[in-house]
């Protein structure tokens, strides 16, 4: 039976980084990744709309561990060992050049997720760690002294073993039977379904927004870019919203309200009181074909047809009813919201195993010596913008670090 120092299950970004950072830790260690996939890094291929989000520019622990919704705790200590530019310097060495794009998300500058696979791939290749393809993990148990691993294609066994499977229950399943415990997975980081006339024929528009859940006993809110889409609000003030609340939006079985305030930053009333300004400066013009506050024109006419203001209607018209039914629709429009849709440039399952039951300064099993957890598998998730990867990095290093240790 073939022996390993290390095995790491799972060839996804988690996988690859912590056997390419064990193997330059220490050069004598043999190593093998296991990937049940005829490819490895199939998430990475596909990421941030395949061009690979591979982090976000922020550079203080505590203000980046704020951006997991589950994790936020735990991966404090583990910023401080590995984080943002760790990442960057790390793949600058590599020869990836990045950049970080206005809105702090970091990209490889080719645009293109195949450079950062490539780079993993030459890299195991030059550690000479084995990349065993199409060999899923069936089981693995612990022996006296070693981990035994069965694989579809036979027996192997190491000193230590990583999981980096991602959310696969079949592996939650067996770490359940080790002793660990599972935190239910839901889906997290989705947009939200809205049937509504007022974003109906709107697709395309994104305008900066503040959001709000407000339904049994559900309180959450968000502030940010809201993207109107075919099937309803998607952009970063949704998605963080979907990653905040995916376990309660889940209970709610995604049918709720939200309350939009389009006008970040202003109340009901003080807009009431500059559309009664309006009302007297513009007052023979028509009220939809006069956007105001920088909306996008089209979103504004929909919102004052929305708030019963018939077209035609002029400023001078505007009763007080109107008034504020206008100032109500720009700052807390509600809208219903039924059922969610995927998020095609990044999701995440939210759930995995028990952090109390990890180790964060080596990722280890607390439970299992020489288990270590990294990635996914863990229950850590985070709101959309290359954070997501960030943990992955930071728990296969800080792995990678402790397992390549005697
Ligand atoms: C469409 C999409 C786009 C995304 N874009 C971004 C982004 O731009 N930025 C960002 O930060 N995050 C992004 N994410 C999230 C990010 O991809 C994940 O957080 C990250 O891939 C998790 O890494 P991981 O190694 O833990 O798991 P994975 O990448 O899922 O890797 C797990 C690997 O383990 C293998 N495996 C599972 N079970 C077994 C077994 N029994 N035996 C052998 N192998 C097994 C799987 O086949 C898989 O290859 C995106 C996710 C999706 C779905």
């Amino acid at each position: 039976m073939q022996h390993f120092d290390i095995i790491i299950i799972g060839g996804g970004a988690a996988g690859f980084f912590t056997a390419i950072n064990a193997a330059e830790f220490n050069p004598n260690l043999k190593i093998a990744i296991f990937e049940r996939g005829k490819e490895v890094l199939t998430k990475v291929k596909i990421s941030g709309g395949g061009r690979c989000n591979v982090s976000h520019a922020e550079f203080i622990p505590k203000e980046l561990s704020l951006n997991y919704p589950r994790g936020e705790k735990e991966l404090l200590g583990p910023f401080h060992g590995f984080m943002t530019g760790d990442t960057m310097e790390w793949f600058e060495k590599k020869g990836i050049e990045l950049k970080i794009e206005d809105d702090g998300r970091i990209f490889p500058v080719s645009d293109d997720s195949q450079s950062i696979i490539n780079c993993f791939l030459q890299e195991t290749e030059r550690l000479k760690i084995q990349v065993f393809k199409s060999h899923a993990v069936q089981n693995f148990q612990k022996e006296e002294k070693c981990w035994m691993v069965k694989s579809s294609k036979g027996d192997f066994s190491a000193d230590k073993i990583m999981l980096a499977t991602g959310s696969n229950p079949k592996m939650w399943n067996m770490l359940k039977k080790l002793g660990h415990e599972i935190i239910e997975p839901v889906p997290s980081l989705f947009t939200f379904n809205i049937q509504d006339a007022r974003i109906k024929d709107l697709p395309g528009i994104a305008t900066e927004a503040e959001v709000k859940i407000n339904s049994k006993n559900v309180t959450l809110e968000s502030k940010g870019p809201l993207l109107i889409t075919h099937w309803g609000m998607s952009g970063p003030g949704i998605l963080k919203l979907s990653a905040w609340g995916a376990r309660d939006l889940e209970k709610l079985n995604y049918q709720f309200e939200i309350l939009v305030n389009w006008l970040p930053g202003f109340t009901s009333e003080d807009i009431l009181s500059s559309l009664k300004d309006l009302k007297t400066k513009l007052a023979k013009q028509q009220v939809v074909k006069n956007a105001q506050f920088d909306l996008p024109k089209r979103l504004w006419k929909n919102l004052v047809i929305g708030s019963g203001i018939a077209e035609g209607t002029t400023w001078a018209d505007l009763n007080k009813n109107q008034l504020q039914n206008l100032s109500d629709q720009l700052t807390a429009a509600i809208f219903k919201v039924n059922g969610k849709s995927t998020f095609k440039e990044e999701f995440v399952t939210a759930g995995g195993v028990n952090l109390k039951e990890i180790n964060f300064k080596t990722f280890e099993s607390k439970l299992h010596k020489n288990l270590f957890l990294a990635g996914e598998v863990l229950n850590i998730d985070a709101i959309t913008g290359g954070f997501n990867f960030q943990n992955a990095w930071t728990g296969g290093f800080l792995a990678a670090k402790a397992m390549s240790e005697d």
